[in-house]
This record gives C-alpha cells, sequence and structure tokens, in this order.
C-alpha cells in the first residue's frame, strides 16, 4: 500500500501556478488581486448520505468540486484556489486516481487550483467522506447576496429544473443521471451577474426553498408562474411538479433583477450559452412564495430538502 504521503504526491501535488505556495508545505500561501474581496464556501459530501457507496469516483471527484464551484458562481464570484480533505477506509489508489482525475478536469476548466489537503484512512468499514473547500474573488462591494430583492423585480432562473431529482426518483435516464452526478457550475453567468442582479443564490435543495432563502433574506415575497419555469422533460405530471418545485441538485443559478436589467439579462444567452427564464415576480409582504398554473390556480408545492428530516 502507498503511504499518504506518495499518494498525495502522486495524485495532486501539481504546480500552482496562482499561487505563491501550493501543496507541499505545512500550508498555501495566496495572494488576491488587488481590489478583491476573497470569498470561501466548504461543502461536505458522505457517502450513503450524499452518494450512494460504489458511486464513481471520477464522477464524484467532478461534483465534490461542481457544487462548490456552484456556491462561489452564486456570489458573483471566480474561483480561484482549491482545498481538499478526504477520510478513505483504505488507501485504494484507483480509487483516488480516478477521483483526481474527474476533479482536474473540472478544475482546469475554471482556471482553479487545487493549493492544499490532507488524505486520511478512516475507521476500516467506514463511510468514504470528502471535504471540499474553494475560494474565489469578487471586486470589492460587488458580491451577490441573498438580501437584495426588492418588490417589482424579476425572478430569474438558468437551465432546467427537475432533471437531477427524477435520476433519484427514477434511476436509468441517462441525461437525468447526468444533471445529477455531473452538474455543470454556472460560473461564467455568476460573473455577468455581478451590479446586474439583486440578490442570487444556487439550487441546491429545490426551487422553491432556495428562493425561499432569498425571500427570508430580503424580507419580501414571490409569484411564480409554473409553465414559465424551464423543466427537465419528465412524463408524469405530478412527478414532475415535484422534481421541478422540490427536487434539490440541480445547481442552477436562481436571481433576481430589477426590470430595467431584463434587456441585458435577455442577450446573457448568446454571450454565455445557457438558458436564462424569467419565471416570476418579488413581491411586497411575507416570505413566502406563491406559485400559480397555467390557469393561475395556486399549487401546492412539497417541502424542499432538509439536511436533518429523518
Ligand atoms: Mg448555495
Amino acid at each position: 500500500l502507498a503511504s499518504e504521503f506518495e499518494i498525495i504526491r502522486r495524485y495532486f501535488d501539481r504546480p500552482a501556478r496562482s499561487a505563491l505556495l501550493g501543496v507541499g508545505d505545512d500550508a498555501a500561501l495566496l495572494v488576491p488581486a488587488v481590489g478583491m474581496e476573497l470569498v470561501a464556501t466548504t461543502d461536505l459530501l458522505s457517502e450513503g448520505i450524499h452518494f450512494r457507496s460504489g458511486a464513481d469516483p471520477r464522477k464524484l471527484g467532478h461534483k465534490a468540486l461542481a457544487v462548490n464551484l456552484s456556491d462561489i458562481a452564486a456570489m458573483g464570484a471566480t474561483p480561484r484556489w482549491a482545498l481538499l480533505a478526504i477520510a478513505l477506509p483504505a488507501a485504494d489508489e484507483r480509487w483516488i486516481a480516478q477521483f483526481a482525475e474527474g476533479m482536474f478536469a473540472l478544475a482546469a476548466r475554471h482556471d482553479t487550483e487545487l493549493v492544499g489537503g490532507d488524505t486520511t484512512r478512516g475507521p476500516a468499514s467506514g463511510p468514504i467522506t470528502i471535504c471540499m473547500t474553494v475560494l474565489g474573488e469578487v471586486p470589492a462591494g460587488l458580491a451577490l447576496l441573498r438580501g437584495g430583492a426588492r418588490p417589482g423585480d424579476d425572478i430569474w432562473v438558468s437551465g432546467e429544473l427537475g432533471g437531477a431529482a427524477l435520476a433519484l426518483a427514477r434511476p436509468g435516464i441517462a441525461a437525468a443521471a447526468m444533471r445529477l452526478d455531473e452538474p455543470e457550475p454556472r460560473v461564467a453567468l455568476g460573473e455577468r451577474l455581478r451590479g446586474l442582479a439583486s440578490a442570487a443564490i444556487d439550487v441546491s435543495d429545490g426551487f422553491a426553498q432556495d428562493l425561499g432563502h432569498i425571500l427570508e433574506r430580503s424580507g419580501v415575497g414571490a409569484l411564480v408562474h409554473y409553465d414559465r419555469l424551464p423543466r427537465f422533460p419528465i412524463d408524469d405530471p405530478e412527478l414532475e411538479r415535484r422534481c421541478v418545485l422540490s427536487g434539490g441538485d440541480d445547481y442552477e443559478l436562481l436571481f433576481t433583477a430589477s426590470q430595467g436589467a431584463r434587456g441585458e439579462i435577455e442577450a446573457l444567452p448568446a454571450e454565455i450559452g445557457l438558458a436564462l427564464a424569467r419565471v416570476g415576480s418579488i413581491q411586497p409582504g411575507d416570505p413566502k412564495v406563491v406559485v400559480l398554473d397555467a390557469q393561475g390556480r395556486p399549487i401546492r408545492v412539497a417541502p424542499g430538502f432538509d439536511h436533518f428530516a429523518p
């Protein structure tokens, strides 16, 4: 069995161009660009809870980084550096090699460098646990927060909703599985929304619940038209509503913007190659999401993902 040090060197020790000092010392040395604020986020993936046992390690490497890049995108920031900690029941070199391959392939596409981390042996039959941290930069004062939505603002969402939840409800649909296992973080969109969006969040726990987070922070309500929501094709209307409104793991960006920004936002899809849909409007009043069907009748929304639900 390879030692921890050999594993780190072989698979994770790559020269960092953007850090003063990357992997290999006690800690990394990083210099943010002048005028930028540092944005930090971290996410824990646990075997049996966030991914099934025997999951493809290459896809796990992708997803562990993707969910963090998605949070960076939701802040309107540019990702720069990543740190990774993994607890493995055994030093399985093939698993680590494939995990690293998936992670570095996505990192390269977003100019994000691994600058530190830790691998450790967990309990013999224990779960694989992956903790990833990503640091990004945003021009001072321009980060996209949850608290800036105002009555009259439009509500927008990128891409398509419901695919990841469909993959969990009905395994075996390749396009849906791809949405669940290999989400594409909307980094280019987040960067373009600086100074344009009034509030933003990424859809990780379900559209209605994540919109609810914006409403609570902003002290406003929302009216959403179901038929305007961009939906992954699902043939069962009941299942579709559940996946689209309450399914998690889509990692699309959900944001609000003033009506005056409409023209600029409508021009973005052609520029960045990602569909954007205007799905409703921010209302004065209680932080409540009202979803109307095509006939204008309210739709009951099932609760979204709750990490502590039994
Ligand atoms: Mg988030």
